[in-house]
C-alpha cells in the first residue's frame, strides 16, 4: 500500500487547510526536477544527541537511485556542517548546504560560504550562559551557535530570550527548532541555499522539489512554492507551514520515496 501523502490548500498559512489525503504526488517527476532533503526529521529521525544520527544503507541506496534517476539533481539542505553530513551519509559524498545555507558545497566542489568570525562577538558569551544553565548544549558550528535544550525543556522560554539579545540585526538571525534556538548569518537561508543550488549543474533548470520537517524549513517553502516547485513538509499535519503537502514522518518519506523511484524505474533505463 503507498504511503500517505495529505495535500494541503491554497491557504498558504492555514493550519486548517488540509484537504484530501491520496498517494505519492502525481506533479513530481523525478526525471526533470531538483530534490532537495533536510536531514534531521526528515530523512533520519531525530535522536537525543545530534552525533548519534548516522545514515544507513537503505538510505544511501536510495538517495543514489533519485541521483541516477533525475542526473545527480539531489543536495541536502540542512543546519548541520558540511563534514557532520558527510560523517552522516559516508561514504556517499553530496551536494549540499550546510549550516542554514551559509556553508555552500556546489556539485563541482566549489565551497562558498560565512565566516565563523561572525559570531566572534556573542560566542563568548552564549558559551558562558549554557556553562551557567545545566543540561543545556552548545554546539559551535563556525558560522552558527546552536544552543540545544531537549535535556531542559522548561528553559526554552529562557533560551530564547536569551538568543534574542544578539538577532535579529545586520548581521545575526535567531532560528528556532525543535528544541534548539541558534544564531546565524541573516543573508542566508534555506531558501537562498536552494536558489543558489539551483543556479549550477545539474539542478539548473529543474523543478525544485523541498522536504523539510521544522521552522528552518519554512524559508526553502516559501521561496519553491514561489518558482512553481513542491514544498513538502514531514510531521503533523496539523502544524501551521507554507508546505503543500504532508507525509507524517521519516519512515512514510522513505516508502514515499522508494514509490516513485520504482514508478520512475519504469519509464526509464538506467545505466
Ligand atoms: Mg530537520
Amino acid at each position: 500500500m503507498p504511503p500517505v501523502t495529505t495535500e494541503r490548500g491554497a491557504d498558504r498559512h492555514g493550519s486548517d487547510a488540509v484537504s484530501v489525503a491520496h498517494g505519492p504526488s502525481p506533479r513530481l517527476d523525478l526525471a526533470t526536477s531538483a530534490v532537495f532533503f533536510d536531514v534531521d526529521g526528515t530523512l533520519l529521525d531525530l535522536k537525543p544527541h545530534p552525533d548519534d544520527v548516522v545514515s544507513d544503507d537503505a538510505l544511501r541506496q536510495l538517495l543514489v537511485t533519485i541521483q541516477r534517476r533525475n542526473h545527480g539533481a539531489v543536495a541536502l539542505v540542512s543546519g548541520r556542517g558540511i563534514a557532520d553530513l558527510d560523517r552522516i551519509f559516508f561514504p556517499l559524498v553530496l551536494p549540499a548546504a550546510g549550516l542554514h545555507g551559509a556553508d555552500m558545497r556546489f556539485p563541482d566542489g566549489t565551497r562558498i560560504g560565512a565566516r565563523a568570525e561572525i559570531m566572534d562577538h556573542a560566542r563568548p558569551d552564549v558559551g558562558r550562559f549554557v556553562a551557567e544553565h545545566p543540561g543545556l548544549m552548545l554546539e559551535d558550528k563556525g558560522a552558527t551557535l546552536a544552543v540545544h535544550f531537549r535535556a531542559r525543556p522548561d528553559l526554552a522560554a529562557d533560551v530564547l530570550r536569551f538568543m534574542t539579545r544578539f538577532g535579529p540585526g545586520d548581521e545575526i538571525a535567531v532560528q528556532e527548532g525543535k528544541f534548539v534556538v541558534e544564531l546565524k548569518p541573516v543573508s542566508f537561508d534555506k531558501g537562498t541555499a536552494i536558489a543558489a543550488m539551483l543556479r549550477h549543474a545539474p539542478f539548473l533548470g529543474r523543478q525544485p522539489v523541498f522536504y523539510g520537517d521544522d521552522l528552518t524549513d519554512e524559508a526553502g517553502f516559501s521561496f519553491v512554492n514561489s518558482v512553481g516547485g513542491l514544498s513538502v513538509r514531514i510531521g503533523s499535519p496539523d502544524v501551521p507551514t507554507l508546505a503543500r503537502m504532508n507525509i507524517p514522518d521519516p519512515a512514510a518519506l522513505r516508502a514515499h520515496l522508494a514509490e516513485i523511484t520504482r514508478a520512475a524505474a519504469g519509464h526509464q533505463e538506467l545505466p
